[in-house]
């Protein structure tokens, strides 16, 4: 990795726990999916965004109100031939933690 991109680590702890490592990574020379790979030139991305708004019933029908308040951001993404990640959110650790059973919260 580049060494001008940005990498800060950090660790969280839930009682009785493991210590979970964390990651904020921002890839220098990267400035979004319109731009290619830095270390392969590829245009192809695995990438993870969040996304939420306003919900409300509206004749008996759940719908999506964006126009009130809507919330959303990126969470993670990857070169999708070389794998080097580009971004990711300390966010997204956490996250794959809980899916895969790292913390033991999973069902
Ligand atoms: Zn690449």
């Amino acid at each position: 990795m580049d060494d001008e991109s940005v990498v800060n680590q950090y660790t969280l702890q839930f009682e009785d726990e493991p210590v979970l490592d964390i990651e904020y990574v921002d890839h220098d020379g990267w400035e979004g999916m319109d731009d290619p790979c830095p270390e392969c030139d590829s245009t192809e991305f695995d990438h993870v965004r969040y996304e939420g708004g306003h919900y409300g019933q509206h004749h008996d029908t759940v719908t999506e109100r964006t126009d009130y308040w809507d919330q959303k951001g990126s969470l993670y993404t990857a070169c999708y031939d070389c794998g080097e990640v580009l971004y990711k959110n300390p966010a997204y650790d956490i996250l794959e933690a809980f899916e895969t059973d790292e913390l033991g919260y999973s069902e």
